[in-house]
C-alpha cells in the first residue's frame, strides 16, 4: 500500500476538549489527538500544525481565510488534509472552505466529535481515524465533512442534533459516501468528472445578514440594519412566503436595499425540500417585483457563506447573480427555469 502524506489541523472544539471548573474548552494538542488513533500508521503518515485552538463558538470568517491560506502554502506537500474544529459552526467553516478552495484533487475533510477524544466512550476516535482513512483514498477529493460514518459534501451539512453521535445530516443532497467499520463505500464518485484548476481565493466580504423572519415582524428593521450590510439572506416561510402587511414596510425595504445595489436573497426556514417562491402568489409577488436572489434547495449555511465569497469579489448584480446559480461543490441543484 503507498502511504498518503496527510496534514492535520487542529483548530480545538470539544474533540480536543477537557473539562475546567468554566466548563469543557479545547486543550488537547494535535500530538495527543492523533496519539488516540494510532492505527491511521497503516495507511498514511501525518503532520501537525495548530493555528488556533478555539470553541468553534469564536470561529469566524478570519478563521476560514487563515484555514484556506494554509491549505495553500501546503498544498503541494500533501496527499490531503483533515481539520479537526468543533461541530457547532462546522458547516460554516465546510460551506466558507468550499467556496475558497475550488476543484481540489486533493480531499480537505472536517471532522470533529460529540465528546472529547480522551473520553473512554466518545465518537471522537472513530471519527478522526475515519476522516484520515477518507483523506488517503485516492477517489476522495474537495472539501468535505467525515462525521458519524457520512462523508457530506461541504455544502450540504447542516447540525441538525446537538447531543448524538450523528449531529450531521446531508441537507436535499445524499451523502457522498459511508464509512463502515473502515471501509469507505462512495455513492458519489465524480473525481474523474472534475473540471477546472483548483482555485484559491482569499477575499470574503462578512457583511451579510441572516434574518429569519417571525409572524408579525416590522419590516422597518430592515431599515435600521442597511446601513451595516451588503446582503440579506431572509428566511422566509415554507416554500418562500413573504408577509405582505398594512403599508408593506418589507416591500419598501427591499427597493431600497434592490435600489442600492445591495443583495437581498430569499431562502426558507424548513430545512428540508428547500424554496420555490412561485409557488404561492405571497412569495411569487416579491419575486416578480424584485430583482432578488433565491436559495432554492441550498442550505443556509451555504446561502450565507457563498454570498460572503461572492460578494468579496463583485458588486455587480448580473455577475453576483451568475456567480450565485453556478454549482459549486454540489451546493445547488435547482436554480431559475
Ligand atoms: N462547542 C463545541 C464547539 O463547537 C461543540 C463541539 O465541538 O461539538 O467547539
Amino acid at each position: 500500500m503507498i502511504m498518503k502524506k496527510i496534514l492535520m489541523i487542529a483548530t480545538g472544539g470539544t474533540i480536543a476538549s477537557g473539562y475546567t471548573k468554566a466548563g469543557l474548552t479545547p486543550r488537547i494538542g494535535a500530538q495527543e489527538l492523533l496519539g488516540f488513533v494510532e492505527e491511521h500508521r497503516k495507511f498514511c503518515t501525518v503532520d501537525m500544525v495548530q493555528p488556533f485552538s478555539l470553541d468553534s463558538t469564536n470561529i469566524y470568517a478570519v478563521h476560514w481565510l487563515e484555514l484556506a491560506a494554509l491549505i495553500r502554502e501546503n498544498y503541494e506537500q500533501y496527499d490531503g488534509f483533515v481539520i479537526c474544529h468543533g461541530t457547532d459552526t462546522m458547516a460554516f467553516t465546510a460551506a466558507s472552505l468550499s467556496y475558497l478552495i475550488q476543484n481540489s484533487r486533493k480531499p480537505i475533510v472536517i471532522t470533529g466529535s460529540q465528546k472529547p477524544i480522551n473520553l473512554p466512550v466518545t465518537d471522537a476516535r472513530t471519527n478522526l481515524l475515519d476522516s484520515l482513512r477518507f483523506a488517503s483514498h485516492p477517489r476522495a477529493h474537495g472539501v468535505n465533512i467525515v462525521f458519524g460514518g457520512n462523508v457530506i459534501a461541504g455544502t450540504r451539512a447542516k447540525k441538525e442534533r446537538s447531543k448524538s453521535y450523528n449531529a450531521f445530516s446531508s441537507i436535499n443532497y445524499p451523502a457522498v459516501a459511508v464509512i463502515l467499520d473502515g471501509r469507505i463505500v462512495f455513492y458519489i464518485d465524480d473525481k474523474d468528472r472534475l473540471e477546472g484548476e483548483t482555485r484559491f481565493y482569499q477575499e470574503l466580504n462578512e457583511r451579510v445578514l441572516l434574518l429569519k423572519l417571525v409572524p408579525g415582524m416590522d419590516g422597518t428593521v430592515l431599515n435600521r440594519l442597511f446601513p451595516y450590510y451588503d446582503c440579506v439572506v431572509i428566511e422566509a416561510f415554507g416554500v418562500g412566503g413573504f408577509p405582505e402587511y398594512g403599508q408593506d414596510p418589507f416591500f419598501h425595504e427591499i427597493r431600497r436595499w434592490t435600489d442600492a445595489g445591495k443583495t437581498v436573497m430569499l431562502a426558507t426556514q424548513v430545512t428540508h425540500e428547500g424554496s420555490d417562491m412561485e409557488i404561492y402568489q405571497v412569495g411569487k409577488v416579491i419575486k416578480e417585483n424584485f430583482n432578488l436572489l433565491e436559495a432554492y434547495d441550498m442550505t443556509l449555511e451555504a446561502a450565507v457563506t457563498k454570498a460572503m465569497w461572492i460578494l468579496g469579489q463583485t458588486k455587480d448584480p448580473e455577475s453576483v447573480r451568475r456567480l450565485f446559480y453556478t454549482t459549486i461543490n454540489h451546493d445547488i441543484l435547482l436554480t431559475p427555469a
